[in-house]
């Protein structure tokens, strides 16, 4: 299967970038490969697969299986397959929510070293004072994975809300601040760390995770739903994550889907997340019983667990919210399958137990609205992630800039590109 098409023609240095990030992610993801796979893999060219080859190998990113002599060879097997150097680069990931801060140490394959999980509620703290203990927290996690500071190529951030990435800026996130204050976390953490720091969305995180390690990885053009605390979205075309022109686009949440509906926290009216998100639940379930204020995110979780339980209970005042959510979702979905085409809608987040309530509405809206010459075509499917992935996500943001960028520029000259760390995967 090709990845992608290769370019020919062309900015020769772009094409050379292009070409090389398409080998070593074809290498990354079905590895052992040898050189004649990479090119039905990649489309490219027998003297243009050998060129770049050559230089991943001079560079320390792939390795030649059997060249150091033991298995391959001792079994039989061709001693020309390439496989990755996991430990070619290690980098971190770090993901912010609002009851946690995960952080955790891969390779080159994104593949854990070291993790740390902090129960804290960071949104309490401000921007500062995160960037300090994010600071604290990156030195402790690199040390508990045998590594040192200059061995990190890079460190990737995601947190909910309107992250520019490009620019390393946080337009409004309910982490940093409850208004919408611009915020260059990016550059606040670099100050601490003296690493290059990426901020991403977090929907876009799992997207990345996805294309990584999960349901994206066989198909180029997908969509990541993320039905949590807000609704999120990631979206590949291509192969590619899709950011928009001012990188901060695809706010599936924020779509509008009836003109005269509820307040959004945006400001506006009628967003998908003002129908479908935790707030909005609970606002739909006090007009139908009496309940406690609740007035951070934990409570905000605990009431909306208690809906779901007496939903499940029986009560139908209660299900009949849940099976609006899952109608204005599907109509939202059936939307994005009608503009985008996707081979898989990917549904993921906290919100994702109460599937047995959202579920027969959310698929019986997808099926209505979707255009007959698209039914049925685009797969949906529910991946109930774990907290780390997140991070994971993270990581893979830094690794698939390593993977774009002539590594020379990518990984400065201290670093010991053969170097072991001294742990062991942790997941
Ligand atoms: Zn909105």
């Amino acid at each position: 299967m090709l990845t992608k098409p290769a370019i020919k023609g062309g900015d020769t240095e772009l094409i050379k970038v292009i070409n090389r990030f398409n080998i070593l992610d074809a290498v990354r993801r079905f590895e052992p490969l040898s050189r004649a796979d990479i090119g039905k893999h990649t489309g490219l060219s027998r003297s243009t697969i050998s060129g770049i080859v050559a230089g991943l190998l001079q560079e320390g990113l792939v390795c030649e299986e059997g060249v150091d002599g033991s298995a391959a060879a001792t079994r039989g097997r061709p001693t020309n397959l390439l496989r990755l150097n996991p430990n070619a680069a290690f980098v971190v990931g770090a993901k912010l929510a609002m009851h946690q801060v995960i952080i955790v140490v891969t390779n080159l394959r994104a593949e854990p070293l070291a993790q740390l999980v902090l129960p804290i509620r960071p949104w309490r703290l401000g921007p500062e004072a995160i960037a300090t203990l994010l600071d604290d927290g990156i030195r402790a996690v690199i040390t508990r994975a045998g590594l040192m500071l200059d061995q990190i190529a890079g460190v990737g951030i995601g947190l909910p809300g309107f992250i520019d990435s490009e620019e390393g800026i946080s337009y409004w996130s309910p982490i940093l601040a409850a208004d919408p204050i611009a915020v260059r976390f990016s550059d606040m953490l670099r100050q601490h760390l003296d690493l290059p720091v990426t901020l991403e969305n977090d929907a876009n995180l799992l997207a990345l995770a996805e294309r990584w390690f999960g349901h994206g990885q066989d198909v180029d053009n997908f969509v990541v739903i993320l039905i949590d605390a807000g609704i999120g979205m990631g979206l590949f075309i291509n192969g590619d994550l899709y950011r928009g022109h001012h990188h901060i686009g695809t706010e599936f949440g924020h779509s509008k889907i009836d003109r005269h509906g509820p307040r959004c926290r945006c400001g506006q009216n009628g967003c998908i997340e003002a129908f479908t998100a935790d707030y909005a639940i609970l606002r739909e379930a006090r007009k139908v019983m009496d309940m406690p204020p609740a007035d951070d995110e934990a409570a905000v979780a605990a009431a909306v667990e208690n809906v779901i339980r007496m939903a499940r209970g029986g009560n139908e005042k209660l299900q009949e919210i849940f099976k609006n959510v899952g109608e204005i979702l599907g109509l939202g979905i059936a939307n994005l399958i009608n503009i985008l085409d996707p081979a898989k809608v990917i549904l993921s987040g906290t919100n994702m137990h109460a599937m047995d309530l959202i579920g027969p509405s959310l698929h019986a809206a997808v099926a209505g609205s979707t255009l007959s010459v698209l039914k049925g075509r685009c797969e949906i499917i529910l991946h109930d992630w774990n907290d780390e992935v997140w991070a994971r996500g993270a990581a893979s943001l830094v690794l698939e800039g390593l993977y774009r960028k002539p590594w020379s520029s990518a990984v400065g000259a201290t670093i010991e590109i053969t170097q072991q760390p001294n742990t062991t995967r942790v997941s």
